[in-house]
C-alpha cells in the first residue's frame, strides 16, 4: 500500500507536526525577503520586479510573491497570462506583468484584472485593443523589442511601425503604454560583446518610442545577472528571478554569498531503507553500480518524477549521515540509492540533496555541475509531489 501522504504542493506544512513526510522542499521566506533587499541595494535607483514564473522557479509562486511584496517589490513578473491571473486569484494586487502570449489567450480577462500585458507584434496589439474595447476599459500594455536574443519581441525593423500603432491606440483611449522592455541574451557572460550591442539596440528603441510619442512609466532590461553586474542596464526597473531565490546567476564569478544572497530552497527526504548488503551487489536498474565490498545502502525516496535529474545517476551529491555521498547507480522514477560505506544510518534519517550549503549540504549549483545543467533547472524542476514547507511566512 502506498503510505505517502497526499499533501497538496502548495500546502503549508509544519515539518515538526508532519514528521512522516517522505520528502519536502523547505522554502525560507526570510532568505527570499533578504535577497530582495540585497538585490534592491545593487540597483538603488530602480523599481523591483520579482520574477515568479514557473511556480516561483519551483519555490511556490504565491507564498514567494507575498514575501517579495513584503520586501518591497513594486512589480510581480510572470511568463504566462494564466500565471498572472493565478496571482490575482490568490489576492495579490498591485502591478503584475506577463509576457508570453499566444493567439486566443485570455486578453480580456487580463485587461479586466488590471494586468500589464506585453505586446511584441501587431497581432497582439490588435488582440489587446479588441479586448480593451470589449472590457470597456483602458488596457495597460508594455512593448517588447528584440534587442538580439532572437526569441520574442519586435524586430528592430518592425519597431517604428509597432510603436506608432501603439501610440494611435493610446490616443484612441484603448491602451496605455506603461513600459518598453527587452531581455538580454548573454548577460551571464560579463564582457560578452552582445551586451553592448543589445544595450545600443535598446537605447535606439527607446528613442524611437519617444519619437512615436510614447511616454512609458518603466523602461527595463536587466535580469539577475544584469541586476548584479550591469548597472548601465538598470534603467527604471530590474527583473531578477533566480537571484531572488538565492542562486548566483554568474557562478563563474561568485557564489550567492558574494552578492549577499542566500539560497531559499532546501530539498530533503527521509531515508526509506537502510540495509547491509554483500560485495558485488548490483544497485538500481541496469546495475550500473555494483558494491565494491560489503556495505550499507540507503534508499532516498525521491526520483526523476520529483525532479531529481536522471542525469544525476552516479554523480549527484547528497548529505547523509554527516557526509557527502554520491547517487549510486541510476536515479529511478521515485527513488535512488546511496552507498554509505561502513557508516551507520537508520530509516527516517534525513538525506539533504541541496540547500544553502552552510550545514555541510550540497547546493543546487553543485547539482547543476554534477548534471551538466544550470541551477535554475535544478530548483524549477522539483515536482508537485514534493510538498513545499514554508518557513518565515508572515501574515
Ligand atoms: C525569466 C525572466 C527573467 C528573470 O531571469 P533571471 O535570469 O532568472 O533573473 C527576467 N525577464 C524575463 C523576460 C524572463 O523571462
Amino acid at each position: 500500500m502506498d503510505t505517502d501522504r497526499a499533501v497538496p504542493a502548495d500546502a503549508v506544512v509544519d515539518p515538526v507536526a508532519e514528521p512522516a513526510l517522505r520528502a519536502h522542499a523547505r522554502i525560507d521566506l526570510d532568505a527570499l525577503r533578504s535577497n530582495v533587499a540585497a538585490l534592491r541595494a545593487h540597483a538603488p535607483g530602480a523599481a523591483f520586479m520579482a520574477v515568479l514564473k514557473a511556480d516561483g522557479y519551483g519555490h511556490g509562486m504565491v507564498p514567494c510573491a507575498r514575501a517579495a511584496r513584503q520586501a518591497g517589490a513594486e512589480w510581480l513578473g510572470v511568463a504566462t497570462p494564466q500565471e498572472a491571473l493565478a496571482l490575482r486569484a490568490a489576492g495579490l494586487g498591485g502591478r503584475v506583468l506577463c509576457w508570453l502570449w499566444t493567439p486566443g489567450g485570455p486578453w480580456q480577462e487580463c485587461v479586466e484584472a488590471d494586468i500589464d500585458v506585453t505586446v511584441s507584434a501587431r497581432w497582439a496589439l490588435d488582440a489587446v485593443v479588441a479586448a480593451a474595447r470589449a472590457a470597456g476599459r483602458t488596457a495597460r500594455v508594455q512593448l517588447k523589442i528584440d534587442a538580439g536574443l532572437g526569441r520574442n519581441g519586435a524586430q528592430p525593423a518592425d519597431w517604428p511601425d509597432l510603436t506608432r500603432a501603439a501610440r494611435a491606440a493610446e490616443r484612441a483611449g484603448a491602451i496605455r503604454v506603461t513600459g518598453v522592455w527587452s531581455h538580454f541574451s548573454c548577460a551571464d557572460e560579463p564582457d560578452h560583446p552582445s551586451i553592448a550591442r543589445e544595450l545600443a539596440v535598446f537605447r535606439t528603441a527607446l528613442d524611437q518610442a519617444d519619437d512615436a510619442g510614447l511616454a512609458p512609466e518603466v523602461r527595463h532590461l536587466a535580469n539577475s545577472p544584469g541586476t548584479l553586474t550591469l548597472p548601465e542596464a538598470h534603467f527604471d526597473l530590474v527583473r531578477p528571478g533566480v537571484a531572488m531565490y538565492g542562486i548566483s546567476p554568474v557562478p563563474q564569478i561568485g557564489g550567492p554569498e558574494s552578492f549577499g544572497l542566500r539560497p531559499v530552497m532546501t530539498l530533503a527526504a527521509a531515508l526509506a531503507s537502510v540495509k547491509r548488503v554483500p560485495g558485488n551487489h548490483g544497485v538500481s536498474y541496469g546495475h550500473t553500480y555494483v558494491t565494491p565490498g560489503e556495505t550499507t545502502l540507503a534508499l532516498v525516496p525521491l526520483g526523476y518524477a520529483d525532479g531529481v535529474p536522471r542525469h544525476a545517476s552516479g554523480t549527484g551529491p547528497v548529505l547523509v549521515a554527516g557526509k557527502w555521498r554520491t547517487v549510486a547507480g541510476r536515479v529511478a522514477m521515485d527513488q535512488f540509492v546511496v552507498d554509505l560505506g561502513g557508516d551507520v544510518a537508520a530509516p527516517g534519517d534525513e538525506a539533504v540533496l541541496f540547500g544553502p550549503g552552510d550545514s555541510g549540504e550540497p547546493t543546487a549549483e553543485d547539482w547543476a555541475r554534477a548534471c551538466g545543467t544550470i541551477a535554475y533547472e535544478i530548483v524549477t524542476r522539483v515536482g508537485p509531489r514534493v510538498p513545499r514547507v514554508y518557513v518565515g511566512e508572515q501574515a
